[in-house]
């Protein structure tokens, strides 16, 4: 039995610039974050032999068929076609969240059906031919009117940027955010429920005619996106009201390329929130809809959230305890970690031992972190093709060590010890040898390396924080 997990997600900037009308000729970019709420597709075998039909589905209804053909659902049948499976399979599908939110559901459940049914087979794909599958799928199999960046963001998963080159195949690039930053961007993130239902497509389709007239709007949103990655990758704290600034004008854009994108309930709704001192906000995916978000502003006098949590009080009801920010991002490395091996790309795994999720170790907490320490899951697989063992989740370096001041060299213990190493290495290994060479892989400062240089060793270069801090001196 297979499971496949895919994240549903939020968008920032960019929505519209990832339909190919524009992008073919302009190029596009969207920022999005993949949340902790998802698709789920269950795949087994299907004794059919056993039974009067070859294929059972069930959803929001059940479908026993005979063949691929006679299924009603059309992403399933595409889906099971495109991967070739036309009997002996049964598939069943779970949602955290109902479809038509406006976070890319959608393309969640044809990227994680693609998934499910390619890992049946036993086959391994990378999510850049998930995205793509799913794009034929949504866009020729079944002519929808959709852009590119929901199959994206929900076969890599994570806080990425999307780019859509005019020629050559969507590019995604993980935003680099401090962990200071990325808790604040979540503390003052609401999602709000407006319980208004639509259906993207049409939207989108009433999008279409201004696509070519209003190129210059869309230029400008393309662009907000580019500017955003800069506001979210600073090292200092992030600059909410600039964040603001750019989401306001994004929502105001948007609104401009379709008479559907709003209307008098949602401007009330963001009028309110923005009374009650949100700073920000829009209606997520393709707009008119159901899922919208408020950015707050941090430290406001009312709650722990800043403003937030008054405007939620009539705006969001009854959507469970993530709202008001407590979602986290969903990582690529939850959903592939453990159907590939990191080494030789395998997707025989085997769990050796699951540990649940530990915070990390050697990160002292301030006082007021405590108890908010982010957990990530820890647990080793091994991989029966290359026979290693690995940690299935990584956690993102730019995350890890963002904030990582760790030196050994100015622990005196320590760099006694590196060289106690260095001269047991140089007795036992380097006797009589002419020339010494030492490679340190993940040398943190180098201090190693400096003491088998002192002992005539030719180092190799140390790379500290992305920079080359020390070039290695031959003897
Ligand atoms: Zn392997």
């Amino acid at each position: 039995m297979i499971i496949t997990r895919t994240p549903l997600r939020i968008s920032f900037f960019g929505g519209g610039t990832d339909f190919p009308e524009f992008f073919k000729e302009e190029g596009g970019a969207v920022v999005s974050a993949a949340i902790n709420r998802y698709s789920y597709q269950i795949v087994s075998e299907f004794p059919s032999s056993l039974f009067d039909y070859a294929i059972r589905i069930s959803y929001s209804r059940g479908e026993l068929v005979k063949s691929t053909h006679e299924i009603q659902h059309p992403v399933f049948r595409a889906c099971l076609q495109k991967c070739g499976l036309e009997r002996d399979v049964e598939i069943h599908v779970a949602t955290d969240l109902p479809a038509f939110t406006g976070l890319g559901s959608s393309s969640s459940f044809t990227v994680g059906l693609l998934h499910a049914l390619h890992a049946f087979k036993g086959d391994r794909v990378l999510p850049s031919h998930l995205a793509q599958e799913a794009v034929q799928i949504e866009r020729g199999g079944l002519g929808e009117c959709v852009g590119f960046q929901d199959q994206y963001a929900a076969a890599y998963g994570g806080f990425n940027l999307i780019e859509f080159p005019m020629k050559e195949n969507p590019k995604v690039s993980h935003i680099s955010i401090t962990l200071q930053n990325l808790e604040k961007l979540q503390k003052n993130l609401l999602l709000v429920f407006t319980k208004i239902k639509r259906k993207a497509v049409e939207i989108e389709k009433s999008k279409l005619p201004a696509m070519k007239s209003q190129k210059a709007i869309l230029k400008r949103i393309r662009d907000m996106a580019l500017e955003s990655v800069g506001l979210f990758e600073d090292k200092s704290p992030l600059d909410l009201s600039a964040l603001a600034q750019l989401l306001e004008e994004a929502w105001s854009l948007k609104k401009s390329l379709s008479t559907l994108v709003s209307n008098p309930e949602i401007d009330e709704y963001y009028e309110r929130a923005r009374k009650e001192g949100a700073l920000a906000g829009k209606i997520l995916g393709a707009g008119g809809g159901r899922v919208s978000y408020a950015l707050g502003s941090a430290g406001a006098a009312c709650g722990d959230r800043g403003c937030v949590p008054r405007s939620s009080q009539y705006a969001c009801g009854t959507w469970g305890p993530w709202i008001g920010g407590d979602f986290r991002w969903a990582s690529d490395q939850n959903r592939h970690g453990i159907m590939i091996c990191r080494v030789c790309d395998s997707t025989r795994l085997d769990p050796v031992i699951d540990l649940g999720t530990q915070p990390w170790c050697n990160h002292f907490l301030r006082k007021e972190e405590i108890g908010k320490e982010p957990f990530y899951p820890l647990k080793v697989v091994h991989c029966h093709d290359c026979e290693t063992a690995q940690l299935d989740f990584t956690v993102p370096k730019e995350t890890m060590f963002g904030d990582h001041t760790y030196l050994s060299g100015v622990t005196r213990s320590l760099s006694q010890h590196f060289a106690g190493v260095a001269q047991e290495i140089d007795q036992r290994f380097f006797k009589g040898a002419s020339k010494k060479s030492i490679l340190d892989i993940g040398s943190n400062d180098g201090t190693q390396l400096k003491h088998f240089q002192k002992l005539g060793a030719h180092g190799s270069e140390v790379i500290f924080d992305g920079r080359v801090i020390k070039t290695g001196t031959a003897s």
